[in-house]
């Protein structure tokens, strides 16, 4: 179904080893992750892999010893930091400075070997333009969900609906149009520019790779193929398509695991917000509260830089004698190794941010989830997993430690979370068996390769 209008490979390609494909992810970690393993399964078909990095947030090559780095000079200093509330200024700057250093380091690998096909996030504005220029194939990969794409798809169609501007008044009400999102999903205006120039990446592309299974997002796929006729390979979830590993921007605290390690099964709440998630210091101490007085064991990732004005070196804001209340219950880290995290047999619910890639590795283990959406796609990615897919549910009555505390123990122990927890171990096992031999994330990763060595 997802691989429509693939092509057929050139007779006699079939020493991929000599086929390069050069992946360049954009530098923020939820879209790392993906390449990165994207990239491993590439390499296991036969492909010689080249990675392009910005100097900021590289990993380090030494990791991946099978593939090829190439460090772009993105022109920030090597201490550059942003402010994690505005995303789009790292973007801004980084689409800016990189054009020039992508062609000068694309036209240096040409004069070695040739490169069959670029594989681009689409969140980089300027890779259609220079793979033309250089007459290379590109595809690209859709780092978040095809229901959010499809959603950005509409939203010229959505404005001569009427639904913009939004009305705060109007928030809760149904989009019929698009089920089961309501009007405070919907993106707002002020980020129109940048989701318009990522659909004009993606459908100046000659395919999109996309972290999702058709079990799960068939709808979506079909109707974006629809408006976009191009190959679209669904070969998700990635991570478990690829060998394990995780390519992690910061060190991963292993101490999660063996503390994991003496806690009963599906007794651990694990709570993580991402990568990019900032909280205010009152939220903070609410969820402090909320989690010590649920009485449920929980791991919390608190990443260094994730409470509004507060760095580093500060000590965290919680309440006095905190740490004395929740003795073993609790363990807060700074990051772990959540894909591991969330295969633990002691974790039974996921309080997440809802990014995508958090959801495709909650799926993938069978756990439910609380939902706290804060920007981006996570509020359609909210309401797919509360009222469409149902194995979730959204903390919708803000950030107050009662409410946090309901919503645990729901989650956790009531029946309620009981059903959402059954519904997705059924996901689970579509999910196992999409990326199996003969399933259709297997498939398309096929379709890909046969794809891949037709250029
Ligand atoms: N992650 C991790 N350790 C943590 C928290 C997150 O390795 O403590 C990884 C997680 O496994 C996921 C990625 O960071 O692959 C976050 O991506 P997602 O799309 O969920 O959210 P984003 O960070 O882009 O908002």
């Amino acid at each position: 179904m997802s691989q429509r209008l693939a092509k057929v490979p050139k007779e006699g390609a079939t020493q991929q080893s000599k086929i390069r494909l050069v992946l360049f992810p954009l530098p923020l970690q939820g879209h790392i992750t993906p390449m990165f393993h994207l990239a491993t399964l590439l390499h296991s078909k036969g492909f010689s892999i080249t990675i392009t990095q910005t100097k900021y947030k590289s990993l380090d090559p030494t990791l991946f010893p099978h593939f090829t780095f190439h460090l772009l000079d993105d022109g920030l200093p090597d201490n550059a930091t942003f402010d994690p509330n505005n995303h789009t200024m790292i973007l801004d700057t980084l689409n800016t400075n990189c054009s020039e250093p992508f062609r000068n380091c694309l036209t240096q690998i040409l004069s070695k070997e040739p490169i069959a096909c670029l594989i681009t996030d689409p969140m980089w504005s300027f890779t259609k333009s220079v793979a033309s220029s250089l007459s290379l194939p590109r595809i690209v990969l859709r780092c978040a969900s095809m229901s959010t794409f499809y959603v950005y798809h509409s939203l010229p169609f959505l404005r001569e609906k009427g639904y913009y501007p939004l009305q705060e008044t109007k928030s809760d009400e149904p989009v019929p149009e698009l089920p089961p999102l309501k009007v405070k999903d919907l993106p707002p205006e002020a980020k129109h520019n940048l989701l318009v120039d990522i659909i004009t990446e993606m459908e100046n592309s000659q395919g999109i790779i996309c972290n999702t299974f058709e079990e799960l997002e068939d709808f979506y796929i079909t109707r974006v193929h629809q408006v976009l006729p191009i190959p679209i390979f669904a070969v998700g979830p990635i991570h478990k398509n690829s060998p394990s590993f995780q390519a992690s921007i910061w060190t991963q605290d292993h101490t999660s695991i063996s503390w994991l390690d003496t806690q009963a099964p599906k007794s651990v709440l694990y709570v993580s917000f991402g990568s990019m998630v900032q909280v205010s210091k009152a939220d903070f101490v609410e969820i402090a509260c909320g989690l010590a007085n649920s009485k449920q064991p929980f791991l919390w990732v608190v990443r260094h830089g994730s409470i509004e004005g507060s760095d580093e070196i500060d000590p965290l804001p919680l309440p006095e004698g905190y740490l004395d209340t929740i003795g073993q219950r609790g363990n807060i880290v700074n990051w772990a190794p959540q894909q591991e995290v969330l295969a633990h047999p002691a974790v039974g619910g996921f309080w997440t941010h809802c990014g995508w890639n958090s959801i495709m590795e909650s799926i993938s283990e069978g756990v439910p989830m609380l939902c706290l959406p804060f920007f981006a796609d996570q509020n359609i990615n909210t309401r797919h997993i509360s009222d469409h897919w149902r194995i979730g549910m959204e903390l919708d009555k803000g950030v107050k430690r009662g409410e946090i505390e309901r919503a645990i123990r729901k989650l956790m122990v009531e029946e309620e979370g009981e059903t959402m927890r059954n519904r997705i171990t059924a996901l689970k096992e579509k999910a196992t068996l999409s990326v199996m031999e003969g399933g259709s994330s297997y498939k398309s990763l096929e379709n890909l390769t046969n794809y891949l060595l037709s250029f």
